[in-house]
């Protein structure tokens, strides 16, 4: 379920200039944030990002502590995009494995990848602690096994991972299983103690507040329409403009068309999220009794955790049709009950989707067109901690630190095949092979 995104005309996408957050839990329990300003003047920086999203936070925050002045543009509101409505998840590694990586660039390179592939989590924590960013963090993420072919899968990225330093893994037998998460579908996992989980949209609005703090300036329902490639670079809103020595581009899967070459390579992705009322307690402490996050092992994997204020949220699949809450409701409410066949009489309070965007390897895409404009995009579902890491990419690279940044840059950016007219309906074709797959268990 996509989103409709007016491509070709950005000026002409109302809901891009949207003063509020989409209608979510999240947007619901949100921390107060201020009605930040909308650009009206013409403005000069060292660094202009655009999009609020967690890859321009992230950048801005880096930036402004290495003393950067850096300006964000936000086309509707801080946190708005999916970085205000994801699972929560802080979900190690990348949307692929390093052995993945391994083949593409070999042993030497992939131990670089392996040693940024656990730092992005370390990074949500330290700015939650360092900017005292009320978001409801909890410790602990399980994958969870639906068969035997996924259960060896995570017993082999346990060993994989191993392999990379990383040792905050514990196997999960299926008895196991079962004082983590009360439900009989599953056949083993996999914790991760450093995994988690956090209220997104507060992430967001807490790192937008620590941007301001150290000076950083952020406008609000300043949509860029174009951009003036040069030395400096110009971007231009309805009402404004900035003119800064680089630019980021950290508009994802909602950029549209304003940068062709970055939307040719990568397709937007709908995805759905539900949260039932508040469970009590007992509810509660009857399905996940550890209170970690779950996501399983398929392709199109089902997501889930308890709130702050203990109502699950469940999402999943990526979809394409109606985008109503009962349409969502009809689709993601059988996925939660048969993972929970207990929470039956529980009532469905919120409803949302959100676009995430693909890339046809998986793996980010991340590089510099021209000298100046540095972007990065395409976490295909996994972008909490990559995100938070890239912010980390960006400073570095502008400080002329460039390995970390050029090893992501240096991955092979493959357009879809048909190009961007077929993404969609090859993208159907995949999603149902892999639903196929998932369902048979192979
Ligand atoms: C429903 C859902 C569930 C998910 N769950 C998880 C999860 O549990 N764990 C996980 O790791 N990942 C998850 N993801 C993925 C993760 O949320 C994203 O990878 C990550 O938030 C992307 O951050 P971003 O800043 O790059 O993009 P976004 O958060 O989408 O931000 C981009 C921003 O750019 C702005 N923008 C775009 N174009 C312009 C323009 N022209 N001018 C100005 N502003 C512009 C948009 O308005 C938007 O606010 C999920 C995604 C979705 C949609």
């Amino acid at each position: 379920m996509l989103e409709q995104i007016n491509f070709s005309s950005l000026s002409k996408c109302a809901h891009r200039q949207a003063s509020e957050h989409v209608s979510s839990y999240y947007a619901a329990s949100a921390n107060p944030s201020p009605l930040r300003n909308t650009l009206t003047s013409n403005a000069k920086t060292d660094i202009c990002i655009i999009g609020g999203g967690y890859t321009g936070l992230s950048s801005a925050l880096y930036l402004l502590e290495e003393g950067f002045r850096v300006t964000i543009l936000e086309a509707a509101k801080v946190g708005w995009g999916a970085s205000g409505r994801n699972g929560g998840q802080i979900v190690n590694s990348y949307s692929r494995d390093i052995d993945v990586l391994e083949k593409i660039v070999g042993k030497k390179q992939a131990i670089l990848f392996g040693t940024m592939a656990f730092e992005g989590s370390k990074i949500i924590r330290d700015r939650i602690t360092q900017y005292g960013i009320q978001c409801d963090l909890k410790d602990g993420g399980v994958f969870a096994a639906l068969n035997n072919k996924q259960l060896q899968k995570i017993t082999q990225q346990k060993a994989l991972w191993e392999r990379y330093g990383y040792n905050q893994l514990e196997m999960l037998s299926q008895s196991d299983m079962k004082n983590i998460v009360n439900s009989d579908i599953y056949v083993g996992g996999l914790l991760d103690k450093s995994g988690g989980h956090i209220h997104p949209l507060n992430l967001a609005l807490g790192e937008a507040t620590a941007v301001e703090n150290l000076g950083g300036k952020i406008y609000e329902r300043s949509a860029v329409i174009r951009i003036e490639h040069g030395d400096p670079v110009k971007v231009f809103t309805n009402k404004g403009s900035v003119t800064a020595a680089f630019l980021v581009l950290a508009g994802n899967a909602y950029l549209g068309g304003l940068v062709p070459e970055l939307k040719a390579k990568s397709m937007p992705c709908g995805t759905q999220v539900i949260a039932t009322e508040p469970l009590s307690d007992k509810q509660a402490k009857s399905i996940l009794p550890q209170d970690y996050c779950v996501e399983d092992c398929n392709y199109l994997l089902n997501y889930y955790r308890l709130s702050g204020d203990k109502r699950l949220i469940y999402g999943g699949g990526v979809a394409y049709g109606a985008l109503n809450p009962s349409g969502i409701n009809a689709m993601i409410r059988p996925k939660m009950l048969k993972t929970f066949p207990q929470l039956d009489n529980i009532k469905i309070h919120y409803s949302w989707t959100g676009n995430f965007l693909m890339t046809l390897s998986r793996f980010p895409q991340v590089g510099r067109i021209g000298n100046n404009i540095y972007y990065s995009q395409g976490c295909s579902g996994h972008g909490v901690t990559y995100t938070h890491l890239f912010g980390r990419l960006m400073s570095e690279v502008l400080k002329g630190q460039t390995e970390r940044f050029n090893a992501f840059a240096g991955l092979p950016h493959l357009p879809f095949p048909g190009g961007h007219m077929f993404r969609v309906p090859f993208s159907m074709l995949g999603a149902w092979y892999y639903t196929v797959r998932d369902k048979l268990g192979i």
